[in-house]
């Protein structure tokens, strides 16, 4: 029989952990494949440890991954692919917004011979207004701006093979946009359209500012074009200055100099522009250099606390590294 995981990040859900477990177990449980469950507690505050923990003693399908503190999503999701054991490894959100039902028709995709099954979010009209605005704008852009296409209203919710995973985990990057990794990877993929239930309980985990910080590492490690902006700025003010040079110099040339203003408002208009697009295009290359810095130093993604997987489960190699 072949086997399947499930790789779920969790961060503060005591309120739906139980009716996920549920939910996901009725659908599962029906199909013939031997199933993994890895819930990644992604350094939750509140009794989500304690609920997996209650549930993993019924079921000897289930592991948790706790990690010391709260890295973020997509770091959670690398800590349960690097301990997935499956020959399919499917992610997905344990908030219920990604309907376990789909997993049939992903394995049934998976067999027939694809080695992704993405997954895209097709508009409920239930999500706010905000969230549908932003993340279509952003996809347009990103996709304008970068070399890998990465789908719009693609969802954290998809199946990959055994081969994809193995070269997944062999792009060592600190800044992780798993979307557009995946993408990057090529493969054999198909899309398969869902409506994102809504969630179970609780509040999205998606502040604000982690929305901020997914869109700027997609951007910034998917793309070089924000530092050629800087750089096609700064060429146009670089003949601007040529032709304000021309134009003075005509003045001289004719004996029209006494005619030039003594020239101190355009001299500080100048200064301040080039300033400006200076400290933009130092802004971009500091950017850059930031994301160099991390990757150099080659931190882990992530840094594991406690890992129980399941009785009778052996541990994965991918422990040493940790
Ligand atoms: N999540 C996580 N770490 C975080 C934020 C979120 O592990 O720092 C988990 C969360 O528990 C959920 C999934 O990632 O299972 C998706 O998050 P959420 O539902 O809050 O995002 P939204 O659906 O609102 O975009
Ligand atoms: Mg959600």
């Amino acid at each position: 029989m072949k086997t399947v995981s499930l790789v779920i990040p969790l961060y503060n859900e005591e309120s739906v952990v139980e009716r996920f477990y549920a939910e996901l177990t009725a659908s599962i449980d029906p199909l013939g494949y031997d199933f993994e469950i890895i819930f990644v507690n992604d350094g939750s505050k509140d009794g989500t440890q304690l609920k997996l923990e209650s549930l993993a003693r019924q079921d000897e399908r289930l592991g948790i991954i706790e990690l010391s503190r709260n890295f973020g999503h997509q770091a959670a999701l690398c800590a349960g692919l690097e301990n997935a054991n499956g020959d399919f490894v499917i992610t997905m959100d344990g908030d219920g917004q990604h309907p376990p039902t789909l997993i049939t028709e992903m394995l049934a995709l998976a067999e027939s011979g694809y080695d992704i099954v993405m997954t895209q979010r097709v508009d409920s009209g239930k999500e706010s207004w905000f969230k549908r605005s932003t993340s279509g704008l952003f996809y347009r852009l990103l996709n304008k701006i970068s070399d890998t296409n990465t789908l719009p209203g693609g969802a954290d919710f998809r199946l990959i093979s055994r081969q994809v995973l193995e070269n997944l985990l062999g792009m060592p990057e600190y800044h992780r946009f798993l979307r557009g990794m995946i993408s990057w990877l090529g493969f054999r993929s198909v899309i398969l359209p869902f409506t994102t239930a809504p969630r179970l309980a609780g509040e999205s985990k998606y502040s604000l500012k982690k929305m901020f910080r997914l869109a700027s590492d997609a951007v910034f490690s998917f793309s070089l074009a924000p530092l050629y902006i800087g750089m096609s700025v700064g060429v146009v003010f670089l003949f601007l200055a040529l032709f304000e040079a021309i134009y003075v110099l005509s003045f001289w040339v004719s004996g029209r100099s006494h005619l030039l203003a003594p020239g101190w408002s355009s001299l500080m208009f100048m200064l301040l522009i080039v300033a400006g697009v200076l400290m933009i295009l130092l802004g971009f290359i500091g950017v850059y250099v930031g994301y160099i810095f991390q990757e150099v130093k080659n931190r882990p993604v992530f840094v594991i606390k406690s890992k129980y997987l399941g009785s009778g489960k052996v541990e994965t190699e991918g422990e040493e590294e940790i």
